[in-house]
């Protein structure tokens, strides 16, 4: 695979700092039963990396010091950490909306047949790839197999009320597009998605819609086909001042597998940890005391994938 960081190293993207804090993202691990194409994780079912319960009781108690108000389940596949299930339950206890980020298909996986029932029962919210509603893209991307076993996953959470109305079970899609354009407008696309997945008899609260980072196996892919430079000069081409306030690392922290913390997860993937103490590397254990509003944010080119356009976050667009 080629690398990227030394493609965005040099970078005018505009200097940006903290807001307040309102959201731990955690990567529980980068094991996941599938291999997308764009995955900027290089997740897949062969990767070891996986949080321990040491570290997950750290984020508790991170969660308390700092009254976080949010937490954002990411992996990998995070329901295969062992810890998963206990992390939703402890932040529940507290109060805090918790986000699963769902790849659909874990729902048919052993050991997970309990999992829908699960995250209704601690109304979770589910936030599941779906990147297109076309078979053919679909399985182009995410593997032979992955959109009817991802329409059966969707069907199986409807019918615990995910998706529906008055449930308070939310479940949003989420899209990328297939190759290096920007996606299409966030509203027009939910209304095409509605239409098409009610077909099914598939119903969702939202679409979100991502833009794909030049970074890991997307921009890899982009440097073998030559389209890196074209790819990094649309999103700058692109940029927007106005979607700078509101990019998701003002808001939030992420966290590694091991409990180092970085301004979002992509910079993790990019292996460029946050400035917040004097130490290369800065643990959560050691973040207890400290309040890092207004602290600088640590960027690089790959930003302007989050400013391009109508701009993209973990939320959607901005
Ligand atoms: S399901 Fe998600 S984490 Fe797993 S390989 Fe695909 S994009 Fe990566
Ligand atoms: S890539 Fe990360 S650090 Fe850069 S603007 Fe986006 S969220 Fe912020």
């Amino acid at each position: 695979m080629h690398a990227t960081l030394p493609l965005l190293e040099e970078t005018d993207f505009p200097a940006i700092r903290r807001g307040k804090l309102e959201t731990l993202q955690v990567n529980l691990g980068y094991r996941c039963n599938q291999q997308c194409l764009h995955c900027h994780v290089n997740a897949g079912p062969k990767r070891k990396e996986n949080m321990e319960r040491e570290t997950a009781e750290q984020l508790i108690e991170f969660i308390k010091a700092a009254n976080i108000k949010q937490l954002d389940l990411t992996g990998g596949a995070p329901e295969l950490n062992p810890n998963f299930r206990f992390l939703v339950i402890e932040a529940r206890k507290l109060d805090v909306h918790v986000i699963d980020r769902c790849n659909l298909t874990i729902l048919f996986e052993p050991d997970q047949e309990d999992l829908a029932q699960f995250l209704a029962d601690h109304q979770v919210e589910v936030v599941a790839s779906l990147p297109c509603y076309l078979k053919d893209n679909v399985e182009k991307q995410r593997g032979k197999g992955v959109f009817d076993a991802s329409l059966a996953a969707l069907k199986k959470l409807n019918h615990i009320g995910y998706g529906k109305q008055g449930t308070g079970l939310t479940l949003n899609l989420m899209y990328n597009p297939q190759g290096p354009t920007l996606p299409p407008s966030q509203v027009e696309l939910e209304i095409a998605y509605r239409e098409h997945l009610q077909d099914f008899g598939i119903v969702f609260s939202n679409l979100l819609t991502l833009t794909n980072m030049p970074i890991q196996r997307f921009g890899s892919t982009l440097i073998s086909k030559g389209e890196f430079e074209g790819y990094m000069q649309l999103l700058r081409d692109n940029f927007k001042q106005e979607n700078l306030n509101n990019v998701m690392c003002r808001s939030l922290i992420s966290i590694d597998w091991r409990g180092y913390v970085y301004d979002c997860d992509f910079n993790q993937m990019l292996n460029l940890p946050a400035m917040l103490s004097n130490q290369p590397k800065t643990h959560i254990k050691d973040l207890m005391q400290t309040n890092i509003d207004g602290k600088a944010i640590v960027i690089k080119d790959h930003c302007y994938g989050c400013t391009a356009g109508q701009g993209s976050s973990c939320g959607g667009a901005l």
